[in-house]
């Protein structure tokens, strides 16, 4: 089971971010990641390890954006690693995923086809690249997701930011 945590905020949100994750830790996990929207640009940094050292590159960082998303992942689609944590990338948006994508292979083929390049073994990356291309279309992060999670199978709680 994995944690899923988003802010919107009036102040810098990663600190606050990475606090939820810490008490989600119980609940078992196997890397953890966190993206904030800073100036019009996404931050995103991932561990393969424990919260505590996202905990102390976030402090690294400075991360200063003030809406955020973080996860802690348990793997079902790609062994646990960095490059397979969440959040996943694609086009300015941001996105984490508790759950399972099903149709997770049609959804792959397909997006390869239209030029998506895949840096990850998980179902979720391709929520990432839908989003992106449903967002060149309205401009609109909400109305993307609403179309999104109709091509979706499976079962899933999903955040998202744009930056
Ligand atoms: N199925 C996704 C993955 O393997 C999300 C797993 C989870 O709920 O943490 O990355």
């Amino acid at each position: 089971m994995c944690g899923i945590i988003g802010i919107v905020g009036r102040e810098p949100v990663a600190g606050h971010l990475v606090e939820a994750l810490k008490r989600l830790e119980y609940r078992g996990y196997d890397s953890a990641g966190v993206a904030v929207a800073t100036n019009g640009t996404l931050k995103r940094l991932r561990s393969a390890g424990r919260v505590a050292e996202l905990a102390a590159a976030a402090d690294r960082e400075k991360l200063t954006g003030n809406t955020g998303i973080a996860h802690t992942r348990w793997a079902t689609h790609g062994e646990p690693s960095e490059k397979n944590a969440h959040p996943h990338l694609s086009g300015g948006i941001a996105v984490v995923h508790n759950g399972i994508i099903e149709n997770y292979v049609e959804l792959r083929a397909e997006l390869e086809k239209r030029g998506h390049k895949y840096k990850s073994e998980t179902d979720t990356e391709s929520v990432a690249h839908l989003l992106s291309d449903e967002f060149k279309k309205s401009g609109d992060l909400a109305q993307a997701m609403r179309e999104v999670c109709k091509e979706l199978r499976g079962s899933f709680t999903l955040l998202a930011i744009h930056s």
